[in-house]
Parts: structure tokens; C-alpha cells; sequence
């Protein structure tokens, strides 16, 4: 392993590179937003923060600037962390990884059976925040980003100002399933971001071609024809249609 730069989002620990040395990767997972690399001893938690990625590298490239992180692996094979902004992290940790303090508080993965009505229902009552800013709330449920979140409201026929705890469960049923179908969507063509996201084979995201709202502001909706509105919420662009969300 070689940290050329520790000061990520957290120091990337120093002990990391002599805890790593000869051990295998026994199993990649990922929860929420961070990316666990299991090993015997422990697991390597991994963040791309705003702007960071991974490749691997079947040869030394020389580093750039932003190459923090190395993990090399047998047959130099580099695992390159890249980081300009330096919001994300790498770090250690030798307990169960689902109870490190920043994932204890994550809420449910989206896709699973714990996401459900029930759980929105029961998690929004009492609660005064809008809905889309409730739903893109990782402690809530993870990987809600943005752009999904004006798509699933959409759907789900949802306006996004909506005070969370003032919907109903059969309202919270079809933002559940409209979650879950943009979510799959959305993996099926390969994700969405327009800039400079590119897959693991250094494809772009083609889901951004299907939006119904997100960057369509003033553009007829695909429902009902009328104009769709945008607000900022959360300094987040929110495009909705006033006609087909309530
Ligand atoms: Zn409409």
C-alpha cells in the first residue's frame, strides 16, 4: 500500500499499510455510500466523497496529483484511489464494520424488503420536513440522491414541499415502489450522472436520457402537457408538475 496523501475527509490511518501487508480481500460489499474491502484482520472502508473514484491499474502508471491511495496487490495490480477534492476517505476498522459510527446511523437500502410503507409511515410521523428532503436523507434511507428523488416523486404523483408526516400510508406505498423502479432503472442503464460519471468500464450513465422532471424546468410534462415548475430546495433543483404531484 503507499498513502502518498493522508488528509482526506479523515486521515487515512497510519497503521493501514502494515495491517494490509499480505493479507487477501476476502469479500467487496457496499452500504449506503461506502464501499468495505474485508480482509482477516479487518475491513477497509472506502468513501469517494464528491469527486473521488477507483480504478485498477494492471501496471504502475506514474501518480498524478490527486492519486492519494494505493492498495497494490500481488502481480502489481494497483487498486488507485483518486481524490481532488479530497471529501472522501479511506479508513480502518477492526470491529464489525455495519457498527463503525458513520454507517451505524445509515438507514435502510432502498432495494430491500426493510424499505417499505410501513417503515416511511412510521419514521415520517411527527416530522415537519418536506418529503424530498426526508427521503434524500441518509438516516432515512440511503442512495436517494437527487435526481431520483424529483423522478420518484413524479411517479409517485407526490409534490416535493409536502410535509413527510402529514402523508398517508397508501401515499407512502406508491413513493416506496416509484423509489425502488427509478433505483432499478436507473442500475439497469447504468446510472445517471451527466458530467463526467463513467461505470466501472468507463461508460456513461444513459438513464439521463428517460428523466420525466429532473433538468426538464418549463418543458411540457410527459403526463399531462402542462409546464413544470422548479423550486430549489436544500439548494437542490426540484422540477415538478403542479397539475400531476399534490
Ligand atoms: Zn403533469
Amino acid at each position: 500500500m503507499v498513502i502518498r496523501q493522508p488528509s482526506l475527509r479523515w486521515p487515512v490511518p497510519s497503521q493501514l499499510n502494515a495491517r494490509l501487508k499480505g493479507v487477501h480481500i476476502r469479500e467487496v460489499l457496499r452500504r449506503g455510500k461506502y464501499l468495505l474491502l474485508r480482509t482477516e484482520p479487518g475491513t477497509v472502508i472506502i468513501h469517494l466523497g464528491m469527486s473521488g473514484s477507483l480504478r485498477i491499474l494492471k501496471s504502475a502508471e506514474a501518480p498524478e496529483k490527486h492519486d492519494h491511495v494505493d492498495i497494490v496487490f500481488k502481480g502489481s495490480v494497483i487498486l488507485r484511489y483518486t481524490d481532488p477534492r479530497r471529501f472522501g476517505c479511506v479508513l480502518w476498522t477492526e470491529d464489525e464494520p455495519h457498527s463503525h459510527k458513520l454507517l451505524s446511523a445509515l438507514g435502510p437500502e432502498p432495494l430491500t424488503d426493510l424499505f417499505g410503507e410501513e417503515y416511511l409511515f412510521a419514521k415520517s410521523r411527527g416530522r415537519s420536513v418536506p418529503v424530498k428532503s426526508f427521503i434524500m436523507d441518509s438516516k432515512v434511507v440511503v442512495g436517494v440522491g437527487n435526481i431520483y428523488a424529483n423522478e420518484a416523486l413524479f411517479r409517485a404523483g407526490i409534490r416535493p414541499l409536502q410535509s413527510s408526516g402529514r402523508i398517508s400510508k397508501q401515499r407512502y406505498a406508491r413513493l416506496t415502489s416509484a423509489i425502488k423502479r427509478v433505483l432499478q432503472d436507473a442500475i439497469s442503464k447504468g446510472g445517471t450522472t451527466l458530467r463526467d460519471f463513467v461505470d466501472g468500464d468507463g461508460q456513461p450513465g444513459y438513464f439521463a436520457q428517460q428523466l420525466d422532471v429532473y433538468g426538464r424546468a418549463g418543458q411540457p410534462c410527459n403526463r399531462c402537457g402542462n409546464l413544470l415548475k422548479e423550486l430549489r430546495l436544500a439548494q437542490r433543483a426540484t422540477v415538478y408538475c403542479a397539475s400531476c404531484q399534490h
